[in-house]
């Protein structure tokens, strides 16, 4: 790993409290994503992945612990300042795609930089480019619901690369796939990993892991086998 990581967590704990009861989700988490890496998260359901998922992508707070994003450490930001991090530092790809079905691509693509008050002129430039960039240059104009499931995932990786964020994080993107369609989704993830950008993917499919440089495994809370930092 050259120059200072994306991503630093040292020794995260999360735990979820309902009424007497605490659950621990997160019993001690260190790792470092440095820039540029492509990194999976693999473990059983049950095992701590979307709390992990939250914590990084700034959804949800840490118990204990550091977490130091792109420099900025953000364990003890209130919601506004986290908003602001979730809308300039970080690009989501999740499974259900989570795009507006009113909406045609090009303006599902520049929402980030709507809320980051970018000018409506380069919104919708920077989203023309970015829908161009993975593919879909003749389908700005669509509705999610006029694309393939394949091509929804594009629109949203599109979506998730215009604000030029820090890092990307993929929380099983293609779990409502088919395989074709999770091969051309997997395909463009590495393309987008060979163009620079820093990416946490998560999943528990084997195969989706193994496109990854570098897989974490997450059990119980913690990370097992191979060092998160390495
Ligand atoms: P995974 O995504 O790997 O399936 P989770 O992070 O969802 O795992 O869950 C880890 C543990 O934390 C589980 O024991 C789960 O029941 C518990 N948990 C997750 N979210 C909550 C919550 N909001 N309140 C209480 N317990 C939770
Ligand atoms: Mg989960």
């Amino acid at each position: 790993m050259s120059g200072r990581p994306v991503v630093l967590l040292e020794d995260v704990t999360k735990t979820y409290t309902q009424g007497t009861l605490a659950v621990q989700a997160l019993r001690g988490i260190s790792m470092a994503v440095g820039t540029g890496e492509y990194v999976a998260i693999m473990g059983p359901s049950g095992s701590g992945k979307s709390t992990l998922m939250n914590i990084l992508g700034c959804l949800d707070v840490l118990s204990t612990g550091r977490y130091v994003l792109d420099g900025e450490d953000v364990a003890d930001l209130d919601e506004d300042a986290l908003a602001e991090i979730r809308n300039t530092r970080i690009g989501f790809v999740f499974q259900q795609f989570h795009l507006l079905p009113a909406l045609p691509a090009w303006r599902n693509v520049e929402l980030p930089l709507f809320y980051a008050g970018v000018p409506a002129a380069e919104r919708k430039q920077r989203a023309l480019e970015a829908l161009a960039r993975v593919g879909l240059a003749e389908r700005v104009d669509h509705r999610p619901g006029e694309l393939s499931g394949g091509q929804q995932q594009r629109v949203a990786v599109a979506r998730a690369l215009v604000s030029n964020p820090a890092l990307i994080l993929a929380d099983e993107p293609t779990g409502n796939l088919d395989s074709a369609s999770t091969a051309d989704v997997l395909g463009l993830i590495d393309e987008v990993h060979a163009a620079g950008r820093t990416i946490i993917l998560i999943t528990h499919e084997a195969e989706v892991a193994d496109r990854a440089e570098r897989v974490l495994h997450v059990r119980d809370g913690r990370l097992t086998g191979a060092m998160g930092v390495r």
